[in-house]
C-alpha cells in the first residue's frame, strides 16, 4: 500500500476523531514539529494538542525527541509521525475488520433473525422469543428476516478485504526484503572496512622491522613519530 496523504489522514482520523484532522494535516510530511507550533496553526488549546498527540503516541503512530527550554527551564516536545506503524496499523485495522465480519457471517448462518415491518429492530431467535415476536418499540408483530441480502453482501465484503490483507501481507514481505538486504549491505561494508583497517595495522609493524621503506609506508612512519612529539609538547 503506498501511504498518500489522504490514506495516512483517513487512518488517523479514524483513530482520533474529526477533532484530531487539522493537526494530522499539520503533521503529516514535517518532522520534528513542536506542540507550541501545532497549538498555533491550528488554533486549539495546547492542552488539546497534547492529549491528541499523546493518544497517537499510545497507539505507537508518532515518536518525538526533546529539549529543555533554557530560559524556561521546561522541556518542549518535537513530534514526527512514523509511517512505519501507520501502515502496520491499518493493517491491523483489515484485519480486525475482516474477523469481524466473517464473525457476523457465521452469526447469519447460523440463526434465525426476526424484523420489525417499521423497521425499529433486528433480533435474534431468542431475543424474539423474549418479546414474544412483537416489536418492543413500536408493539406491531415481527416477522423473519430474509437473510440472503445481508449474507451476499458479507461474503462479498469478505472477499474484497482478504484480497487487500493479501495484498498488504506481500508489500510488507518486499518492504522487509529491502530492509534485510540494505543491512546486509551496511554489515559486508563495516567488514571491508575492518579489514582494511587490519591491513593497516599490519603494515605498521611490518614496516616498523625492516627499513626497506616504500612511499605509502613513510607516511604511516610519519605519523607514528608524531604521536609522541605531541604528547610531550602539550604536556609542557
Ligand atoms: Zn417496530
Amino acid at each position: 500500500m503506498r501511504l498518500t496523504t489522504k490514506k495516512t489522514e483517513e487512518i488517523l482520523v479514524m483513530i482520533l476523531g474529526e477533532e484530531g484532522r487539522s493537526l494530522v494535516r499539520y503533521l503529516i510530511g514535517k518532522e520534528n514539529i513542536s506542540e507550541f507550533d501545532l497549538a498555533n496553526k491550528t488554533k486549539k488549546d495546547i492542552k488539546i494538542v497534547r492529549r491528541l498527540l499523546y493518544n497517537l503516541y499510545n497507539h505507537n503512530l508518532v515518536g518525538f525527541t526533546r529539549k529543555k527550554d533554557k530560559q524556561k527551564g521546561w522541556y518542549i516536545y518535537y513530534w514526527t509521525l512514523l509511517p512505519e506503524s501507520i501502515k502496520f496499523s491499518y493493517f491491523k485495522m483489515r484485519r480486525d475488520h475482516l474477523e469481524r465480519m466473517q464473525h457476523r457471517l457465521e452469526e447469519e448462518q447460523r440463526e434465525l433473525f426476526f424484523i420489525c415491518p417499521n423497521k425499529c429492530v433486528r433480533l435474534n431467535f431468542d431475543q424474539s422469543a423474549d418479546f414474544e415476536f412483537h416489536c418492543p418499540e413500536c408493539g406491531e408483530l415481527i416477522h423473519q428476516d430474509q437473510k440472503k441480502d445481508m449474507i451476499k453482501s458479507l461474503q462479498k465484503n469478505i472477499v474484497l478485504v482478504q484480497a487487500e490483507i493479501k495484498k498488504l501481507i506481500e508489500q510488507r514481505k518486499v518492504r522487509r526484503k529491502v530492509v534485510t538486504e540494505r543491512k546486509k549491505v551496511v554489515k559486508k561494508k563495516v567488514a571491508v572496512k575492518k579489514k582494511v583497517v587490519k591491513k593497516k595495522v599490519v603494515k605498521t609493524t611490518k614496516t616498523s622491522k625492516p627499513k626497506k621503506v616504500v612511499k605509502k609506508k613513510l607516511v604511516v612512519k610519519k605519523k607514528v613519530v608524531k604521536k609522541p612529539a605531541k604528547k610531550i609538547v602539550k604536556k609542557k
